[in-house]
């Protein structure tokens, strides 16, 4: 799924992301380990452009610019259990702020404030229309595709606040990345592995099949809520074993057929 295949339906998958050109955040579109600038609006169908150079020589930046980045919590049973808690009967949703994102290869800064920093492996919907009150069988169209993610979380703040802000907003625990992998069908991610490692360890593993809620329910229940616009993140929950994170480490979310979302710790 990572080459640009032609799938049923004429939808055309493809690799699209953003790169720093001389400062400039650019559009581009990925093939193998070659980079081309986009041509066109990716919300609206862009084609592959000129040659930029190759995922080691490019700068690669978050691939979107979300107005806001939509969570849920405990939507995989075992990662539930894991904290004792139930399974939410509705979707237990809650917000990051676009403060929070940062790109592949950028630094996750553990605060002082936190004595534990947790890793979340997460799928991310990236939104392609504007969408409000749209039904689950429907809300598929308005996804412009799915990267990785990590839910990067201050989990003694989460508790001590008894909500969720402080301890989700930290600048610098959203990482996303390294691409959005658009012209997928809701199939298609039904049934995904979910890794996250650290330090080349397996900590997190987990399938999209195992939510509790799926992805356009998720979408549907936070579009009767406030308006879903271009390049909001959808983070849709966490599989077990999430586990801390320590100055020196490298933590990895892996997505099958995505790609691999890598972030050193400081
Ligand atoms: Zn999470």
């Amino acid at each position: 799924m990572t080459k640009n295949d032609k799938l049923e339906g004429e939808k055309t998958i493809s690799r699209l992301g953003r790169i720093d050109d001389h400062g400039k955040s650019v559009w581009v579109w990925f093939e193998d380990d070659q980079v081309y600038r986009l041509e066109g609006n990716p919300y609206n169908g862009g084609g592959r452009g000129p040659h930029m150079g190759t995922l080691a020589t490019v700068t690669l930046l978050p691939p979107v610019c979300p107005t806001k980045i939509i969570c849920v919590g405990r939507n995989y049973v075992a990662h539930a259990a894991e904290h004792g808690a139930e399974v939410p009967a509705e979707p237990l949703l809650f917000l990051k702020p676009p403060s929070s994102v940062i790109g592949p290869g950028m630094n996750i800064v553990l605060p002082t404030l936190s004595q534990r920093v947790e890793h979340e492996a997460e799928l991310a919907l990236v939104i392609g229309k504007r969408c409000r009150n749209v039904a689950p069988e429907e809300a598929w169209d308005y996804v412009l595709g799915i990267t990785c993610g990590n839910d990067v979380t201050a989990r003694d703040l989460q508790y001590k606040d008894g909500q969720w802000t402080r301890g989700k907003s930290f600048d610098t625990f959203c990482p996303i990345g390294p691409w959005v992998v658009t012209g997928l069908r809701s199939a298609d991610v039904a049934d995904l592995g979910v890794v996250c490692r650290v330090n080349g360890e397996v900590r997190q593993t987990g399938r999209t099949s195992q939510m509790v809620f799926s992805p356009t329910t998720l979408m549907a229940y936070a579009a009767r809520v406030m308006t879903l616009e271009p390049g909001d993140v959808f983070l849709t929950g966490t599989p077990a074993g999430v586990g801390p994170l320590t100055p020196g480490d490298e933590v990895e979310v892996e997505i099958e057929g995505i790609g691999i979302l890598r972030n050193p710790v400081l």
